[in-house]
């Protein structure tokens, strides 16, 4: 299960009308029932990443410290086995910014997961855009800003979004 942070575990932080990262340790809020939706898919068995891009760092807006301590807040109260962060902007041309699958196809590797079952859930269309590269299924938390495209599931919610997976879990071991 790969997850994208903000929007989905923490509240966006608007600016200039568009939904952005948190980048003080006191503006990162987590989105109510997240705890809940998040223990239910550990208790299933399922192992978590947290996979985010975080331009701000090389921008110069947000340094290495601040995030840090958000991923720490992740870490102690969500059951993730590893938050994987894209620090980079586009003209660093790396492999790991979403769309570009690279921290799913890493984690895949190091961990040993099977992409093909494996779900990428996000709020921005680029994280349905990296989970269909990397040959994951999709699900779209559904928000004024995003628009569906390319998803193969839109949800209000994560509880919802933890609904199908569980439903699909369970249909694949019953079958
Ligand atoms: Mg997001
Ligand atoms: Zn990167």
């Amino acid at each position: 299960m790969f997850l994208d942070r903000d929007g989905v575990l923490n509240a966006v932080v608007m600016r200039d009308g568009k939904p952005a990262s948190p980048r003080r340790p006191e503006e990162f809020v987590l989105e109510s029932g997240v705890e809940d939706a998040l223990g239910r898919l550990h208790a299933a068995g399922l192992k978590l990443f947290v996979v985010t891009n975080q331009p701000d760092v090389s921008r110069g807006l947000m340094d290495d410290a601040a995030l840090d301590a958000m991923h720490r807040t992740l870490r102690e109260r969500l059951p993730i086995a590893e938050i994987a962060c894209c620090r980079h902007d586009d003209a660093q041309g790396c492999a790991c910014r979403k769309p570009k699958p690279g921290m799913l196809l890493d984690l895949a590797t190091r961990w040993d997961l099977a992409l093909a079952k494996s779900v990428m859930i996000g709020d921005q269309d680029r994280d349905m855009a990296c989970g269909r590269a990397a040959g994951c299924a999709t699900i779209q938390l559904a928000r004024p800003y995003n628009s569906g495209a390319g998803a193969q599931h839109r949800v209000a919610d994560l509880a919802a979004a933890v609904a199908i997976i569980l439903q699909q879990l369970g249909s694949s071991i019953a079958a």
